[in-house]
C-alpha cells in the first residue's frame, strides 16, 4: 500500500497531528519521534501551566512496565529521585473508619489482602510493584524530553474541528488556522473533539461520586507501603510518595466532596482522622485539597479512517484500581509500534488496515479494565451484609493462593498478555 500525501507546512513534514500533550498524549510523541516519525501536539495550555502545583494535585500510581517504557524513551532518569517505589500493597474490606491503625497492629475488621513486591522478584526484575509520582513531576519530565527532542508543540492551541478526506486529516484550530497530516490522534481527554469529528460514539455515566484528593506529610515512615481501604463511605487509599509524604485518594458523595474542598484545617483534619487512624503518626496536610467528578466514559471504537483514540479520549474509568492512566501509557505503546512498523514498511499510516492492528491490540484489554473497575466500584460501594461476606471470602481465598496473588501483582504492574516493545523496556 503507497503513502499517503503529507502536507509540508510551517513544521515541515508532520506524521501524526497529536490533539491534547497530556502524560499520554507526550508519552506517544516522544515514542512516534524515538521510532522516526514526525509528531507534532497541540494543546490549549502551555507545559508551564501544567506543571504548577495548583494545576493537578494528583500522584499517579505507575505500572512497573509503564515506567520501563519512560526508561527506553529518556524520561525515566527526571523521574526517579521523584519515584516512590511501591514495596507492598495491602488492601482492607473495613467495615468502619479507623482501619488503618487496626490494620498496621495486624488486628483486621475485616478481610485483607497483601502484595509484596518480592513475590514477583524474578518475573519482574526486582521491580517494586509500581512507582508513585506526583502528575506534576511527570509533565514536567515529559515537557522536558518533548522539547530536548525538538517535537512541535502548538500551545496555546486547541483543535476545534477536523475534516477527514482521502488520504488526510485536516484540524482547524479554534483561531483558524489548519494542519494536514495522515493521522490525526485524539489524546485531549474526556470530551474527545477528535471523537466526535469521527463521528464515533460513546458510552458513559456518571458515579455521581467525588474523588479527594489530597497531600499530606507524615510523621512515621511509610516505609513504602500503599493502603486501599474499603469504607462504607466508599474507598480510601494511603499512597506512599518520596519524602514521607502520601497522596490520599478517597471517595464521597459530590456534596461532601464539594464542602471538603472548602473546608478549613480544622474541621478537614477531623474528616481525615476518622478515616486515616493514627498509625503513620501526626498527619498535616502539604497542599491543596482537589475534588474531581468520577466517571466512565468509553468510546465505541478506539478508530477510524484517519484517525485513532488515546488515553482518556478513549477510557475514562474510575480510579478505583489506579490502572487510568496506565491504560492510556499501555495505549501509547501499541498505538506507535504498530505506526513506526507499518511506516517503516511504507504502508499509510492513517489507513483502515494499519490503525485496526492497534484498535484489535487494544479493544479487550480495555474493555474488560472497564468492566471490572466499574464492577469493583459497585461492589465495594455496596454495604450489603451478604455482599460484605461474599467480599470478605472472595479476599481472603485470593490472599491464600501464592499463584492468585501473583496474578494480580503482574496484572497490576501491566506485565501480562501481549506486551509493546516499548513495555518490554526494548526501543521501537
Ligand atoms: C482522583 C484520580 C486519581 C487517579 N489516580 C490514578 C493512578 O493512580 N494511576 C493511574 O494510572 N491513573 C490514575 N487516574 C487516571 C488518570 O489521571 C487519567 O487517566 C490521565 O490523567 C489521563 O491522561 P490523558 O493524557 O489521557 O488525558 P488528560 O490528562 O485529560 O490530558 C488531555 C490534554 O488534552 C488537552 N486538551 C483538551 N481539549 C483539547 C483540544 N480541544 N485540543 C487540544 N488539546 C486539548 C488538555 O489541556 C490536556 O492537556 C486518576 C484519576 C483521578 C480522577
Amino acid at each position: 500500500m503507497a503513502a499517503a500525501r503529507k502536507s509540508p507546512d510551517a513544521h515541515g513534514d508532520i506524521d501524526v497531528i497529536i490533539a491534547g500533550a497530556g502524560m499520554a498524549g507526550a508519552t506517544l510523541a516522544l515514542a512516534l519521534k524515538q521510532g522516526g516519525l514526525n509528531p507534532l501536539l497541540i494543546d490549549p495550555l502551555p507545559f508551564e501551566a501544567r506543571i504548577a502545583p495548583e494545576f493537578d494535585g494528583r500522584a499517579s500510581a505507575i505500572a512497573y512496565s509503564a515506567f520501563r517504557q519512560w526508561r527506553t524513551l529518556g524520561v525515566a532518569a527526571a523521574l526517579e529521585p521523584v519515584a516512590q517505589r511501591i514495596e507492598q500493597i495491602l488492601v482492607t474490606d473495613a467495615a468502619s473508619p479507623g482501619a488503618a491503625t487496626r490494620a498496621a497492629l495486624g488486628v483486621f475488621g475485616g478481610a485483607f489482602l497483601r502484595f509484596e513486591a518480592a513475590e514477583i522478584g524474578d518475573a519482574s526484575g526486582g521491580e517494586p510493584l509500581g512507582y508513585m509520582i506526583e502528575n506534576r513531576q511527570t509533565r514536567a519530565a515529559l515537557a522536558a524530553a518533548v522539547t530536548a527532542a525538538g517535537i512541535p508543540v502548538l500551545a496555546p492551541a486547541r483543535v476545534a474541528s477536523v475534516a477527514f478526506e482521502p488520504g488526510r486529516a485536516t484540524v482547524t484550530l479554534e483561531d483558524g488556522r489548519t494542519l494536514s497530516a495522515p493521522l490525526v490522534v485524539g489524546a485531549e481527554g474526556r470530551n474527545s473533539v477528535v471523537r466526535t469529528a469521527a463521528k464515533i460514539g460513546e458510552l458513559a455515566w456518571s458515579y455521581k461520586q467525588a474523588g479527594v484528593v489530597a497531600t499530606v506529610k507524615l510523621e512515621r515512615p511509610h516505609q513504602g507501603v500503599a493502603h486501599e481501604y474499603f469504607l462504607t463511605s466508599g474507598p480510601f487509599a494511603i499512597l506512599p510518595l518520596t519524602g514521607n509524604r502520601a497522596s490520599l485518594v478517597w471517595t464521597e458523595k459530590e456534596a461532601t466532596g464539594a464542602a471538603l474542598k472548602a473546608a478549613g484545617e480544622e474541621m478537614f483534619h477531623a474528616h481525615l482522622a476518622r478515616r486515616f487512624g493514627e498509625f503513620l503518626g501526626r498527619v498535616e496536610r502539604a497542599g491543596p485539597t482537589f475534588v474531581y467528578p468520577l466517571s466512565l466514559s468509553l468510546a465505541e471504537n478506539m478508530t477510524a479512517p484517519r484517525a485513532a483514540l488515546l488515553g482518556d479520549a478513549a477510557h475514562g474509568i474510575h480510579p478505583i484500581a489506579g490502572q487510568g492512566l496506565n491504560l492510556g501509557l499501555k495505549g501509547a505503546a501499541a498505538l506507535a509500534q504498530v505506526l513506526v512498523d507499518a511506516s517503516r514498511l511504507g504502508e499509510d499510516i492513517g489507513s483502515e488496515a494499519v490503525l485496526e492492528r492497534y484498535a484489535r491490540w487494544r479493544r479487550f484489554d480495555t474493555v474488560a479494565l472497564a468492566a471490572a473497575t466499574d464492577l469493583f466500584t459497585r461492589l465495594f460501594a455496596n454495604d450489603d451484609p451478604l455482599l460484605r461476606l461474599a467480599r470478605g471470602a472472595g479476599m481472603a481465598v485470593i490472599n491464600r493462593i501464592g499463584p492468585a496473588r501473583r496474578f494480580f501483582m503482574q496484572e497490576a504492574g501491566g506485565a501480562t498478555g501481549d506486551l509493546p516493545r516499548l513495555l518490554r523496556g526494548e526501543a521501537l
